[in-house]
Order: structure tokens, then C-alpha cells, then sequence
């Protein structure tokens, strides 16, 4: 047989948890052809010795709608391993949508999802006014392949117009999943015959129990004959802040003393008698969303050259070195920096290792929610699949490698019913991730300005990924695109 691509000598992590083993694999036509000892003439050869050959990654929550017109690899997704993206979530989409609401539609993704203004402007063709026609045009170019939900906001906008604005809702903060919610979401599975997947699923210091609870709820709801997942990332959350900002809500003390101009801010903060409020409501043990523990809140950029050797200290250490608390070196601190000072709260939610650890491991708990391509000048939690790789298996041992694999793509692909993806064996799609195991990780992240328009995102680069394959092609060769665009909408009627 001739095949297109051949891939000796690697460990074949098939997708199905079954332990690997070390396997060839060829494949031929987009298709896996042969798996085992495959021998033939081959367009490309790849040495696969010591490399892990997985299923490619399907990242399940994503925002890469606008994205895939100015980058069809739908970085960064591509570069941690994952070959699908599942778009189109929270109900926020760019079809159908009339010449006349494409203003609106655009303003509603960047309030809603925080994607560049600038970025959309440039980017967008708006080529399209159906569904249909929007998927074609996406279809026309893409790295990576695609699956797009119905956003119900988009479509009620189109149907309803300005009328649908009047009871808009809206996706701000983030409401706690409370028995209620749990008993809907049982009835609509088990009404509808299919599985619910709501986000996310996180641990809090406010409750930071809650999760338990709700896995308990979840296993309950499976006895009923409900399928109900919580999606849940499995990486620690930091949160970035400012004391300009309101971060301390419901802190009595902090809020009214960050209120204000900023020099009325200043005044507060220099104020003995409100800084005895704030200190005490960081003594007071009532849980809050901040949990205050000054030992996780870091420095994290300054202003003034004088501070550089304070960033990546916490305040406990800085009070400590400065005879002080570390509310009082906080606040002198952003007080000699006109309040510019950035301060980072390290685990402001996934802050409990070991909640993290039951959350990753728990069968009920699908591992994602990346919100790829949306949120883009502060979040990128696309690092999942390579943190799942690098701390759970390897560093932690909480996961086997053909656990982790599976949760990124077998999971995944069964849940949201791909048919020929998530698995490698014969007939199926050529999608695959191929792996140092010993080095896979996600890089520092860091801010880039490439998007169109010039506006600025968070981004992670990785190690460890050799070679990332879509539909038969080699998309990425240690993480620089090779040119080819063999991705593709997968539509419900593909077999
Ligand atoms: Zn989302």
C-alpha cells in the first residue's frame, strides 16, 4: 500500500484509555489506514522514537468565530495539541446576521466576549447573512477543523431585531450552580436523550466546598438517568488587579476606601482609621470571594524603577522585609505609585490543589472550557491540554498518560457525538498529536501584538509537540505552521 504519511516507531496512545504500546501508523487518503507494523512506500516519513501518537485534542469550549478568517490554525488551540475547535458557545455567533445588524453583532461580541473592537473591524469579511453561508466562508480556509454550535442570541437578534435587545441577556459574573439549576439540567437530558455539558465548574475560596456538592449532585442525576457534565479547567486561576479598581466588593472596609477619584483613593489609603477597617475585614474569618490570604497576593508589575525587585514577591514576604503588615506595605506601595501598581492573586479560583486534583480525576467532569479566541487581552486558558500533560501525568502521577489522553479526546468526541474522530484505529480521521511525553508544557505566557488592527492578546506558546496532523497533513512542525489548510467544518450529516 502507499501511504501519504508514515509514522514509525512511535507509543501509540489510541484515545481509548487502553494502555499504549509501540506502534507504527500510516495513513493514507486523510484516513488512518494501518496501525501496527506498517511498512511501505510513504510521501513523508516521520521518525516517531520516543514521541507519544495521540488522537489530535478537540478544545470543547471555544470562541474562535471571528478568529479563524485572520488565523485558520485558531492559535492558540493548534499550538498545545489540539486539532478541532467547538465554537460558537454561550450563544454568541456572526450568523445569521443581516448587512444592517452586523454593527450590533459585532459591538455584542466585544461586550460579551471581550474580543478586540479594532480586531473585528479588520478582520471580519461579513461575506455571509445565513448560517450556511457563514459556515462556507469559514470553510474555505481553515488549519484546524471546526464545529460551531447555533448561537440562540445571534438568532433571536435576527428574527426579533431591536425588540430582542430589550430583554438581552447578558453572560456577566459568574452564578453559582444550586440544586435547581442541577434538577433542570437532569429533566432536559433526560427529555431530550442527550448529555448536558454546562461551565464551569470551578473551586472557590468563597465556598470552597461547592464543587463537592455539586459532583455529588452530578453522580445523583446520573443515578436518575441524566447525563450531566460539568466542564472544569485543570489549572490554577490567577486574578490580576489593581487598587483603582473594584476587585473587594464585598469587603466593607475596601470598598469605601477604594472609592473615589484616584486622589481621593490616595487619601483613603493613607488613612489610618480605613486602613484599620481593611485590616479588619481581612481578620474577620467570614468567607469572601477574596479569601485574604496576603501570602497569594503577589506583585506582579510596577511603575517605578526603584519597586523592580518586589515583582514576583508576595506581600507577606514584602511586610516581613519592611517591618510591616502586609496590608501596610500593599498600600504604601500603591500609594507611591499613584495606584498603578499591578497586584496578582495567585489561585483566585482552582487556588486548592488537591480540589483540582479531584476535579481533573473525576469521571463526571469533562476537562476544557478554554473560551479560546474570546477574552483575548487578559485570559488564555488554552495551556489546559499541556498542564494536563505535564503537571497531572507527569509531574503528579494523579493521571496515566492514556487517562489524560482520553479526556482530551475520545471524551470529548463521544460527548458532543463526533463519529470519526477521538481515536486512532483504522478508518478514522488522520488527526493527530504527536509528543515528547518528557517535555511537553506550556511556555511563560506573554502579550503579543498580531492581531488585526493592532490590537494585543495573551498567548502561550508550548514545547514538547512535534508534529500536529489534520485530516492526513502536517499543519504544525514543532509549532510553526507548515502552510497547509486541510481543516474543515464537520457537519452533523458527515460520516
Ligand atoms: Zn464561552
Amino acid at each position: 500500500m502507499q501511504y501519504d504519511l508514515l509514522i514509525k516507531n512511535g507509543f501509540l496512545v489510541d484515545g481509548s484509555g487502553l494502555p499504549g504500546y509501540h506502534s507504527d501508523l500510516g495513513v493514507a487518503g486523510g484516513k488512518i489506514a494501518a496501525v501496527g507494523k506498517v511498512d511501505g512506500p510513504a510521501g513523508e516519513v516521520i521518525d516517531a522514537q520516543g514521541l507519544v501518537i495521540a488522537p489530535g485534542f478537540i478544545d470543547v469550549h471555544t470562541h474562535y468565530d471571528a478568529q479563524l478568517f485572520w488565523d485558520p490554525w485558531a492559535t492558540p488551540s493548534c499550538w498545545h495539541g489540539f486539532t478541532s475547535v467547538f465554537m460558537t458557545n454561550c450563544g454568541f455567533g456572526l450568523a445569521p446576521c443581516k448587512p444592517q445588524d452586523r454593527e450590533y453583532i459585532t459591538r455584542m461580541l466585544v461586550k460579551v466576549e471581550a474580543m478586540p473592537l479594532e480586531s473585528l473591524k479588520a478582520g471580519v469579511p461579513w461575506n455571509w447573512e445565513s448560517y450556511g453561508e457563514y459556515l462556507n466562508a469559514l470553510d474555505r480556509r481553515l488549519g484546524v477543523n471546526v464545529m460551531a454550535l447555533a448561537p440562540h442570541s445571534t438568532i433571536r437578534y435576527h428574527v426579533m431585531g431591536a425588540e430582542a435587545r430589550k430583554r438581552s441577556a447578558t453572560a456577566e459574573g459568574i452564578p453559582k450552580v444550586g440544586p435547581k439549576d442541577m434538577a433542570y439540567m437532569s429533566r432536559l437530558s433526560r427529555e431530550s436523550g442527550r448529555p448536558v455539558l454546562w461551565n464551569l465548574l470551578a473551586q472557590t475560596w468563597e465556598s470552597p466546598n461547592h464543587w463537592r456538592q455539586v459532583l455529588d449532585w452530578t453522580e445523583e442525576a446520573f443515578h436518575d438517568g441524566a447525563r450531566v457534565h460539568p466542564l472544569a479547567l485543570c489549572e490554577r486561576f490567577d486574578l490580576t488587579f489593581t487598587l483603582r479598581g473594584a476587585v473587594f466588593e464585598d469587603l466593607p472596609g475596601w470598598k469605601a476606601a477604594i472609592s473615589g477619584s484616584r486622589a481621593q483613593k490616595i487619601a483613603n489609603l493613607s488613612n489610618p482609621e480605613l486602613r484599620a477597617a481593611m485590616q479588619r475585614d481581612l481578620d474577620d474569618p467570614t468567607p469572601k470571594v477574596f479569601s485574604k490570604r496576603m501570602q497569594d497576593v503577589f506583585v506582579s508589575a510596577v511603575r517605578l524603577d526603584e519597586h523592580k525587585s518586589l515583582v514576583g514577591k508576595h506581600m507577606v514576604e514584602i511586610g516581613r522585609e519592611q517591618g510591616k503588615t502586609p496590608l501596610e506595605a500593599m498600600l504604601d506601595l500603591a500609594i507611591a505609585e499613584n495606584l498603578d501598581t499591578q497586584f496578582l492573586i495567585r489561585g483566585f479560583q482552582n487556588g486548592d490543589e488537591e480540589a483540582v486534583r479531584d476535579l481533573t480525576t473525576s469521571p463526571y467532569v469533562i476537562t476544557g472550557g478554554s473560551d479560546g479566541g474570546a477574552h483575548v487581552a487578559f485570559l488564555c486558558q488554552v495551556t489546559y491540554s499541556s498542564f494536563l500533560l505535564s503537571h497531572w501525568v507527569r509531574e503528579k502521577k494523579a493521571l496515566t498518560l492514556e487517562q489524560a489522553v482520553r479526556k482530551l479526546t475520545f471524551d470529548p468526541a463521544l460527548l458532543l457525538g463526533i463519529p470519526n474522530r477521538g481515536l486512532l484505529k483504522e478508518g478514522m480521521a488522520a488527526d493527530l498529536t504527536i509528543f515528547d511525553p518528557d517535555r511537553v508544557q506550556a511556555k511563560e505566557k506573554e502579550f503579543v501584538r498580531d492581531l488585526p488592527g493592532g490590537a494585543s492578546r495573551l498567548i502561550a506558546r508550548a514545547d514538547g509537540y512535534r508534529y500536529t496532523v489534520v485530516n492526513g497533513q502536517v499543519l504544525l512542525r514543532d509549532g510553526e505552521p507548515t502552510g497547509v489548510c486541510p481543516g474543515r467544518v464537520l457537519r452533523s450529516y458527515e460520516q
